[in-house]
């Protein structure tokens, strides 16, 4: 593992909803900052330099996942790729004449997704919402009965921010494709925590994000396949003719390059990371259930990212635990929905009754976790859980 003394005096359990940036990342950020002033699009020896930069990174992200680097747009990040996908591949298709007019999601699909995609109603779009397992897991049998000659697009997350479930990807493309349906994929948590290779999946569409990967925030990309030429895809952000008139807006020329040195990283140090982080999480995992009666595994312990684990302490509320785990920065779920006066969507849609939702935590341990840190948390943990659970009881 990197040195990294990560500031602020909580241990960091809540990779999920960011990741520290990676030292190498920001040091790479601070000198292209210092160096690469240039716009990218002007036509002088500056702006061709920092041109240069933002290809070379294109490459280096495009290889990671498998794509071509004429395959990626570059975005703000994921929720903006997601509305780029969905919003985008919907009015582009109508614009190209396609009469396809429905569009499928699953129920524990991230806001980004959720939100584009209702919003289509009311421009005449039919939208489902594809059940989930109590896993987690896509409902396959009721895609199949969903999907229609008529399904324009499918979107199914690769793997859950609240829950860490990997949904059957190639399963999914391969019943929307039988229909002649578009695939987008949400894969946000997915980038760095699993492999992701877009040849090999076969889907149409991929929003990735690097802060969740220990890159800056405020950089995605959306992967079309073939080019965006390839696809009837109209863009949301509208300006100059940036990114081949998909994204206007000056390209971030740092960012784009912490992007890259984010997926350099990976490449590196993946198959290691991956397996000292599995090993954390699971210690994690057996020390809070064999200590505390109450804890329970919430989704699937089976098709899971190494890095997460969401757990219900019977008769414990979640944000009265966490009011008191000031020693630990963890959440109850998407930072997204923080302060919502609503369950969790994700909770109820995999068959948590309101109660239920509300007693369940998410960790997630990530790249500067380390043993002691998780010991510590635990022995937290516990303490906190088990002197609520006496108040309750006295
Ligand atoms: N999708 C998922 C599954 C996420 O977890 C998140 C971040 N919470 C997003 C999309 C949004 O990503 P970004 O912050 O890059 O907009």
């Amino acid at each position: 593992m990197p040195q990294c003394e990560l500031s602020g005096d909580s241990i960091y359990l809540d990779y999920h909803s960011t990741t520290p940036c990676d030292p190498r990342v920001a040091k790479a950020v601070a000198e292209c900052l210092r160096d690469n002033y240039g716009n990218p699009a002007s036509a002088h020896g500056l702006g061709e330099r920092a041109n240069s930069v933002v290809e070379e990174s294109r490459q280096v992200i495009a290889d990671h996942i498998g794509a071509l680097p004429g395959e990626l747009i570059f975005t703000s990040g994921a929720t903006e790729s997601n509305n780029l996908a969905i919003c985008g591949l919907a009015y582009g298709a109508r614009e190209f004449g396609s009469e396809r007019n429905q569009v499928l999601v699953s129920t524990i699909e991230h806001k980004s997704v959720l939100k584009p995609a209702r919003k289509l109603t009311s421009d005449g779009f039919e939208v489902h919402e594809v059940p989930v397992k109590s896993s987690g897991i896509i409902d396959l049998a009721a895609l199949e009965r969903l999907v229609t000659d008529q399904t324009l697009l499918v979107s199914v997350q690769a793997a859950n921010n609240e829950l860490g479930t990997i949904e059957p990807l190639s399963e999914v493309t391969s019943i929307a494709k039988e229909c002649g349906a578009y695939v987008h994929c949400d894969a946000a948590q997915a980038l760095g925590r699993m492999r992701l290779n877009v040849e090999d999946w076969l889907g149409d569409l991929l929003s990735i994000s690097a802060h969740k990967a220990y890159g800056p925030k405020g950089i995605g990309a959306l992967y079309s396949k073939g080019g965006p030429a390839a696809l009837p895809l109209a863009p949301i952000i509208v300006g100059g003719g940036q990114e081949r008139g998909l994204r206007g807006g000056t390209v971030n020329t740092p960012a784009v390059v912490g992007f890259a040195e984010a997926c350099r990283i990976i490449n590196q140090n993946f198959e290691d990371e991956v397996k000292r982080l599995s090993k954390l999480r699971d210690e994690l995992e057996v020390t809070l259930c064999q200590e505390l009666e109450c804890a329970e595994v919430v989704g699937t312990r089976e098709q899971r990212l190494v890095s997460t684990l969401n757990v219900r302490f019977h008769g414990v509320e979640a944000d009265a635990l966490l009011a008191r785990l000031s020693g630990v920065a963890l959440s109850t779920g998407s930072a997204c929905e923080a302060g919502a006066p609503e369950p969790s969507h994700v909770l109820t849609a995999i068959g948590l009754d309101r109660e239920a939702a509300e007693q369940c935590i998410r960790l997630a341990v990530g790249r500067f976790t380390s043993a002691e840190d998780v010991r510590k948390a635990a022995s937290l943990i516990i303490g906190e859980v088990s002197e609520l659970h006496s108040a309750s009881a006295a």
